[in-house]
């Protein structure tokens, strides 16, 4: 059976991982986490002092995006890929709330994209790939043969955000959450370079009241008459 390239877009907390994981691992496919790498490169930028919530000297930022040496490592144990920044692993580092209000702002900038999307093309240059992101179907894979759209209501999505980071320990306010959902919403689907947007020929999938078991079975419903298509 041919491979192909399935593009997976949509809101943040809209649960495009979870989805993009148990995809892969249905099909024996590559998954990739873009919001990972954009999350990576925020933290080396905090780090590195060139952001904060007051400032961010982008000029000076850009300048230093050559350091930056990203990878994505499979950890078996977890049957997923865990990235690494300058080889360390930052899984954990960049899930915080610290970076998650700052990434929208390090991803408007046309120069972090350029530099990103060219490595996700090059990991996805064989097919059998399941990226999501925010621009995947739009800008990264224009010809995916299958490219799915996710939304769900801000409440919803800051809820499930909340009770992730709840889980790991993390010490936050739902209010907090649901602000930075609703912030990040509205930087990514506004910045000038690649905003987030369906794709013309993306399938929507609101998953507000849809229970993971009956959306997984509607989107492998949606894989197999893709792949059906192809021979
Ligand atoms: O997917 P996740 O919520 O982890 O992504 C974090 C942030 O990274 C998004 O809010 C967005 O600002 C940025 N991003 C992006 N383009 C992508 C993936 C993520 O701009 N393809």
């Amino acid at each position: 059976m041919q491979n192909i390239t399935i593009a997976i877009d949509g809101f943040s907390s809209t649960g495009k991982s979870t989805l993009a994981k148990q995809l892969a691992k249905q099909l024996g496919y590559v998954y990739v986490d873009t919001g990972a790498m954009y999350r990576a490169v925020t933290l080396y930028a905090l780090q590195n002092g060139f952001v904060s919530e007051t400032h961010f000297d982008v000029n000076e930022f850009v300048m230093q995006l050559d350091k930056i040496h990203l990878a994505f490592k499979f950890n078996p144990k977890l049957q997923f890929s865990e990235i690494y920044l300058n080889d360390i692993n930052v899984e954990k580092e960049i899930r915080t709330m610290e970076v998650s209000a700052l990434v929208s702002k390090v991803s408007a900038v046309p120069e972090v994209r350029y530099q990103l999307v060219k490595q996700q093309q090059a990991m996805g240059k064989g097919k059998g790939i399941v990226m999501d992101g925010r621009d995947i179907g739009t800008v990264v894979f224009p010809q995916a043969e299958l490219k799915l759209f996710m939304t769900a209501s801000p409440e919803i999505r800051a809820q499930r955000r909340y009770d992730e980071l709840i889980a790991r320990g993390d010490e936050v306010n739902y209010e907090e959450v649901l602000k930075n959902v609703q912030e990040r919403d509205y930087i990514d689907s506004n910045r000038e370079d690649s905003p987030l947007m369906k794709a013309e020929d993306a399938i929507e999938v609101d998953n507000s009241n849809l229970t993971l078991e009956a959306q997984y079975e509607k989107i492998m419903n949606l894989v197999s008459m893709t792949l059906e298509g192809q021979e």
